[in-house]
């Protein structure tokens, strides 16, 4: 790509509408190209492993308004970490997982946003709830008071043509209406977080509010 990653985050910028939040994926991007994203405006972040996140959140302790985001499988070990270093973790994948951060979340006396994590088609190379499942467990993830559930979060199966993406992310957007209509007193669907760099657009018309952007931005991470 010849544009600048200014030039870029400009250009995609404005193509979205004003209510998507726009998430720069920096996970293999130096602390120089974040500053550079930073000051074309962006202010939220997203990085998928926390060791290489802690490293950069360190360097970048002088922007202080930046949001961070998680967006990896997050091990239980790791939970913690997540929880100190990121007020919003998108990649809650099963209960177990949000249990633990809800236990932390209220040991360290915090509130951390999160998305659920789910394969609207199955996939067996991803985590995250399949449908089913996810309705099962609303009850239980009801009480875990210490979570600001905000939404879902979901991948598209690759191999997919466009149609077919739209449906996936139509259907997330279905799903979330569904179970805000059960009216639980703890788990908000406010959110979609859905879309990359190869689907965003696709993502936005199906009603995406948050996309999370990386090559089409920083350039190839190979
Ligand atoms: C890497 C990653 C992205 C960004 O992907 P691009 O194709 O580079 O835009 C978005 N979401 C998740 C969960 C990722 O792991």
């Amino acid at each position: 790509m010849s544009s600048s990653i200014s030039e870029r985050i400009v250009t995609i910028r404005s193509s979205l509408p004003t209510s998507v939040r726009l998430i720069a994926v920096s996970k293999q991007v130096s602390a120089q190209a974040i500053r550079s994203a930073y000051a074309a405006g962006i202010r939220d972040f997203a990085e998928s492993r926390i060791q290489e996140a802690a490293s950069k959140q360190a360097e970048l302790q002088d922007l202080p308004d930046i949001t961070w985001h998680f967006i990896g499988h997050l091990q239980a070990n790791k939970a913690k970490k997540a929880i100190e270093q990121f007020p919003w973790i998108h990649s809650v994948d099963n209960l177990k997982l949000a249990q633990r951060l809800d236990q932390l979340a209220q040991q360290l006396g915090v509130s951390p946003q999160v998305c659920l994590q789910v394969k609207i088609l199955p996939d067996p190379n991803k985590s995250g709830w399949s449908v089913p499942e996810l309705l099962a467990d609303l009850p239980t993830l009801n009480q875990y008071k210490n979570l600001q559930i905000q939404g879902l979060m979901t991948i598209p199966p690759s191999g997919l043509n466009d149609s077919e993406i739209l449906s996936v992310f139509n259907l997330n957007r279905e799903l979330a209406k569904e179970i805000q209509e059960q009216n639980w007193s703890e788990i908000k669907m406010q959110q979609l977080s859905m879309g990359m760099s190869g689907d965003y657009e696709l993502a936005v018309q199906a009603g995406a509010t948050m996309v999370r952007l990386g090559t089409i931005l920083f350039g190839d991470r190979s």
